[in-house]
């Protein structure tokens, strides 16, 4: 992409009404831009973040064994009416009318619909496990929607919903939701932290947070060092094998938020040394909750001696416009963003440092061809800006490198590559560039 031909609004200060890191550096990068309380339009640059965030949410579902689907936004209230959750939602759902004054919502979360979904179409335990998922817009009327996406009110999240026979059964699809959120977070370089949770107006049994310590977050938390050097499962990890130990590992360390963390406890069971008393980020939320949306909506297989059983169901959300937040909020300097390889919006930043100079453009494109066709995302700057209003302008946006050309370098056969990530600049041949740059960002991909 050259950015003479694309809409990038970047702003020099900070916006006034942004109170946290990552909200000043959407606005100030251009990423978004706000259309009422909680509400936000995507504007190019945010919204190949978002794509990146969800394609890798995506990927971890797909590998989990997790089946995508696309349910609507707007729901029939009849159908919250079957669970009795209608009226128990309260103001946080947004409720319509449509022209025949038929009463119809927008999705807070989909139980209901995947319920009634599930009811037409499955009848027997013999199609059972069944793991749906989609990834879809929300909205909750938050009493105070704050910090940009990351309480917005409108918001992208993925939910999940298991389907099994009995309790052992949906517990086997927890776990493997449980490893799949592990995997997820740790590809987008973030460690997470599965915290013991209460079930809310979801209702149910078995329940955890999973947390990303940032100094800002709205949670405060309790745990032990030890769970954030735990190994994370790899991408050989057999979804179909016994993911219980998994599970057991990270709940054998003391880990809660502050509603349900015991002082004496933590004491007790962690060494002075590894207290972790911190702040952190919800990006994402699973639950286990047996039979409260399928008995109440009749949700219902034949058993193996042909009785009518209901089914035991579990959900699992991600926020994954919220994770945009969390991610700036884990990755980011003085100067700007500083993206993982594995979302980076685009993986390079070419910087031309003389817009109409024959030979400096010559490079440049070929820069651009070449990163291009070795499946690199690049972001070309051949704007007529002054060489430290592009600088300042990529260390911004945050691109993982940035490959600058001038006349004076390309003299000497020479071009410059920066490592946004912790500064490091290397000067070398247009050919060892391309190279070097297409190794580290394969090489950022596949970790
Ligand atoms: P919270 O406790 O932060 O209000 P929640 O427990 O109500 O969230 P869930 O129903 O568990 O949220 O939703 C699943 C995920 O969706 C959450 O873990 C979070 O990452 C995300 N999410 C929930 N509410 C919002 C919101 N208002 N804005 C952005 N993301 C959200
Ligand atoms: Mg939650």
């Amino acid at each position: 992409m050259r950015l003479s031909r694309y809409y990038l609004p970047t702003l020099k200060e900070s916006p006034a009404e942004a109170q946290i890191a990552s909200h000043k550096l959407m606005l100030r990068a251009g990423m978004v831009r706000q259309q009422g309380a909680g509400i936000y339009a995507w504007l190019p640059f945010g919204h190949r973040l978002l794509k990146k965030i969800e394609q890798i949410v995506r990927e971890e579902q797909d590998r989990a064994g997790a089946v995508e689907l696309l349910m609507p936004t707007i729901q029939q209230a009849e159908l919250w009416r079957e669970s009795g959750r209608y009226d128990a939602y309260g103001k946080e759902m947004l409720r319509i009318t449509d022209r025949a004054d038929r009463e119809m919502l927008f999705g807070p979360t989909n139980e209901e619909m995947i319920t009634e979904i599930f009811r037409a179409g499955v009848r027997s335990y013999k199609d059972l496990p069944q793991l749906l998922y989609h990834i879809q817009w929300k909205f909750r009327d938050e009493i105070r929607p704050r910090f940009g996406v990351m309480r917005g009110r409108e918001f992208l999240m993925k939910d999940s919903y298991s389907f099994d026979i009995d309790a052992d059964a949906a517990r086997r699809s927890y776990q493997r939701m449980f490893a799949a959120y592990l995997r997820t977070f740790a590809r987008m370089g973030l460690t997470s932290i599965p915290m013991r949770a209460d079930t809310g107006p979801i209702g149910g049994d078995l329940s955890h947070e999973f947390i990303v310590l940032a100094e800002t977050g709205e949670s405060a938390v309790f745990c032990d060092r030890q769970l954030l050097d735990l190994e994370v499962p790899g991408a050989d990890l057999d979804f179909q094998g016994d993911l219980s130990p998994i599970m057991d590992r990270y709940t054998s360390y003391y880990a809660a938020t502050e509603e349900k963390h015991d002082p004496a406890e933590f004491e007790a069971r962690v060494i002075e040394g590894d207290r972790i008393a911190a702040r952190g980020i919800e990006v994402g939320h699973i639950f286990f909750f047996g039979d409260k949306y399928s008995t109440p909506m009749n949700a219902v297989v034949a058993g193996p001696d042909g009785k009518d059983i209901a089914v035991q169901m579990g959900s699992y959300g991600v926020g994954v416009s919220r994770l945009a937040g969390a991610l700036i909020e884990a990755f980011h300097d003085d100067a700007g963003c500083k993206w993982p390889i594995s979302v980076a919006p685009y993986h390079v930043g070419v910087v031309s440092l003389k817009a109409g100079d024959e030979a400096v453009e010559a490079a440049c494109q070929k820069a651009y061809d070449g990163l291009h066709s070795a499946g690199i995302d690049v972001l070309y700057d051949d704007t007529k800006a002054r060489p430290g209003e592009k600088f300042a302008r990529m260390d911004l946006i945050g691109l993982p490198f940035q490959l600058i050309i001038g006349p004076r370098g390309l003299a000497d056969g020479k071009v410059e590559v920066k490592r946004r990530a912790d500064g490091e600049r290397w000067d070398m041949s247009l050919e060892q560039a391309l190279d070097f740059i297409s190794a580290e960002v394969k090489a950022g991909l596949a970790a």
